[in-house]
């Protein structure tokens, strides 16, 4: 099961471990009682407030990145705790020993703050790197935008957009030159459709495109003229180098018969054929591509 933070345990191990700090320099350097107390009591576990459990205000957190902490976390209070029974044993602490400790907190501190400043920007719903909204909120929008299909009978149409041999742009010019060809990439396809059209970053290179009152035939024109419009767009990296990409679109509109679920695999499929058939361009799926 994927784990999940929840936000409100992030602020209290920031306030706890500040609380922390402040008396185990108490225990370490002052407080002999205090020093018996703590190290009575049960060494500290390696969790550090990490829930198993999905709420509605709990988002997927970068496994990895829980892990190194949950890492930093013990290491901490084990240096911390041989520091204290030294202290207990009336050996002296060195300036090393105390430096253990105090780096080890500063860096599992900054690693939870990051933490909380990512899950704001995840919590947003907004893509720190496009501006565009990010995969968070987007099914719930599309099955709004579904109901009020169901509901009107105006036609929508949904694609997923994927950016043709993208990898190659971070091969030849550099991560950071990607992150800039995805937000200039993000900027032309929303600059070019209508402002209540919506668009999403889904992921890496990989965008939603969410066409309003539109239904298959004023869709696929729509895509048409982005996918060629995008192959023409010059995106400056530096002043003399500029690079050029394009995208593969897959293209479905909305029906009765298919949830939402269905109607992103029915784009996917479409996709995948857009893939094959040479990229760049726009593939509609059909019945035939399931
Ligand atoms: P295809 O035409 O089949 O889609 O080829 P591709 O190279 O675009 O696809 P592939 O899935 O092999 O590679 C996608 C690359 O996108 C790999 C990954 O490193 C890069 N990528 C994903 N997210 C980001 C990001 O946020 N920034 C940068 N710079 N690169 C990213
Ligand atoms: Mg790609
Ligand atoms: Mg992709």
């Amino acid at each position: 099961m994927a784990s999940f933070l929840i936000p409100e345990t992030l602020s209290q191990i920031v306030d706890n471990h500040i609380k922390w700090f402040v008396e185990w320099h108490r225990a370490a350097f002052v407080d002999p009682l205090l020093r018996s107390d703590i190290l009575r009591a049960a060494p500290v576990s390696d969790e550090f407030g990490l829930g198993q459990e999905s709420s509605s205000a709990s988002l997927p957190i970068d496994q990895p990145e829980v892990d190194r902490l949950a890492t930093l976390h013990a290491q901490l209070h084990k240096l911390a705790r041989l520091v204290l029974i030294k202290a207990s044993d009336e050996t002296p602490i060195s300036s090393a020993d105390y430096l253990a400790v105090s780096s080890k907190y500063s860096e599992f501190m900054r690693g939870v703050l990051r933490l909380e400043r990512a899950f704001a920007v995840a919590a947003s719903g907004l893509d720190s790197l496009t501006g565009l909204r990010s995969r968070v909120g987007m099914y719930e929008d599309l099955i709004g935008e579904r109901e009020r299909f169901l509901r009107t009978g105006k036609d929508f149409c949904v694609a997923i957009m994927d950016i043709d041999y993208f990898k190659r742009v971070n091969d030849n010019y550099g991560h950071d030159a990607g992150d800039r060809v995805l937000a200039s990439v993000a900027d032309h396809v929303s600059s070019s459709l209508r402002g209540f059209d919506d668009v999403f970053r889904m992921g890496g290179e990989e965008f939603l495109i969410c066409l309003k009152e539109a239904d298959i035939s004023v869709g696929s024109r729509v895509l048409e003229r982005l996918c060629k419009s995008l192959s023409a767009f010059n995106i400056k990296l530096s002043d003399d180098q500029q690079v050029c990409v394009t995208a593969s679109f897959g293209l479905t509109s909305v029906t009765a018969d298919a949830d939402i679920e269905e109607i992103l695999r029915r784009a996917d499929q479409a996709l995948y054929r857009a893939k094959n058939a040479g990229r760049n361009q726009v593939v509609v799926w059909k019945a035939e591509d399931r």
